[in-house]
């Protein structure tokens, strides 16, 4: 007879389905030059318009004309993909260039490209435990999986510090010896609370100890500083932070990921890091538009402002509601249901009813009992979306009789 392979996969997947927070993916046409519109495609086929509420291209620049022209001229001009890994015939002249332009907008020595943000996490966290030998990773509670996964390929010890608790990390710190090296990694914008951490009292901790700083500004590059270099860049910080990690596929709207700092450093990680060494290198037509996008955002400092007047607007309009809305500086709206039940009904309701699409968040990218829907409004989000999203919500939030903030 021998083992039951679907009977074990069907097991795990009923326990999800169970709890609800088995994952249904939409599916989306995005319709260029009309974000954040986007064709919804049903199971049966039938197709509806969708004004999409969710989307990491935090600004729009997945559309952006002179993006795409990039993209098309690269196409045309050398084909398809990159050919090979980054060692191995894949290193094009793009490659090199937007590592300079990276390079650049931290105002660091160097740059390294990765296929994904999540690699670069992993990539990088995984290869200090053999870079730094003995070392100590001490991360955030509410890090990232890529950086989480990171550090555990990394075999080495590590310590968790409470969220954003400088006094903790200080704590956790002294406990360690002077000599053994100290890796502190942590994120600029927490996008699932879009909470920042005070990157300022956490340096001056990981000064007084001598500890190497990893900063991940997945949610904060294009979109905070006054060449987009992140929230550590607005904060005039970047020069005290040893490695920043991005990704390219967020406010730049592509793909990919990238470090920066030191040339050592970055130099270290390109030839020991796995992920980094042993894949196809990302394809020159997504390098070329990405150097369109850093480029395009060195100078965004209006649509930057406008993004925040939006994210402003609709919180401003929620709480008006009395629709029970994080608190969050950044441009994150998260918005509390706190079940995962009901969280995925009013997500259902909005899509099916309303052509609103905002996926829910549940369990486990955020602990259970604290379900949500986290809204990214965008500058190109007009005035009448956030007056419908908001009505909508507000007729659902009676029917399903669900928790209101308190006046
Ligand atoms: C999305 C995300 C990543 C991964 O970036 P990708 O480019 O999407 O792989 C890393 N860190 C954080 C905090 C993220 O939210």
């Amino acid at each position: 007879m021998g083992f039951d392979y679907k009977a074990a996969f069907d097991h795990s997947l009923s326990a999800i389905k169970a709890e609800g927070r088995y994952r249904v993916f939409a599916n989306l046409e995005r319709q260029r030059g009309n974000f954040p519109i986007a064709t919804r495609y049903r199971e049966d086929g039938s197709a509806q318009d969708v004004v999409v509420w969710c989307s990491n291209d935090y600004l729009g620049l997945g559309q952006d004309p002179d993006v795409l022209a990039a993209m098309h001229n690269a196409l045309d001009d050398v084909g398809a993909g990159a050919g090979g890994t980054r060692n191995i015939a894949g290193t094009t002249k793009y490659h090199v260039a937007l590592e300079k332009e990276l390079a650049s907008l931290h105002d660091k020595d160097s740059a390294l490209l990765f296929t994904s943000g999540y690699i670069s996490n992993e990539a990088t966290l995984s290869s200090f435990s053999r870079l730094l030998p003995g070392c100590v990773i001490l991360s955030d509670e509410l890090n990232h999986a890529s950086m989480i996964q990171g550090i555990r390929g990394g075999r080495g010890p590590k310590l968790i510090w409470r969220h954003n608790d400088a006094a903790h990390l200080d704590e956790l710190l002294s406990s360690l010896p002077a000599d053994v090296p100290k890796v502190v990694a942590f994120e600029s914008v927490y996008s699932m609370d879009g909470d920042f951490a005070p990157i300022a009292d956490i340096l001056d901790v990981t000064e007084k100890h001598g500890a190497f700083t990893y900063l991940d500004e997945v949610h904060g590059v294009g979109l905070y500083g006054e060449k987009g270099g992140g929230l550590a860049q607005q904060l005039g910080l970047s020069d005290r932070i040893d490695c920043i990690e991005g990704t390219l596929g967020k406010a730049f709207g592509i793909m990919g990921g990238y470090i920066t700092g030191d040339a050592s450093m970055v130099d270290a990680v390109r030839s020991y890091a796995s992920s980094f060494i042993f894949t196809t290198a990302l394809s020159p037509v997504l390098v070329a538009g990405a150097i369109a996008s850093v480029r395009a955002l060195r100078d965004g400092q209006d649509l930057r402002r406008h993004h925040q007047a939006q994210a402003q607007q609709l919180k401003d309009k929620l709480r008006a509601a009395r629709l029970p809305v994080m608190d969050s500086p950044s441009h994150i709206v998260p918005l509390w249901v706190g079940n995962a039940v009901q969280c995925k009904a009013v997500s259902d309701i909005l899509l099916d009813r309303f052509g609103i699409y905002v996926q829910p968040i549940n369990y486990p990218t955020v602990p259970k009992g604290t379900e949500r829907l986290r809204f990214s409004p965008s500058p190109l989000h007009t005035d009448e979306q956030v007056e419908a999203l908001v009505s909508a919500l507000n007729t659902i939030w009676s029917e399903l009789s669900l928790a209101r903030a308190a006046a």
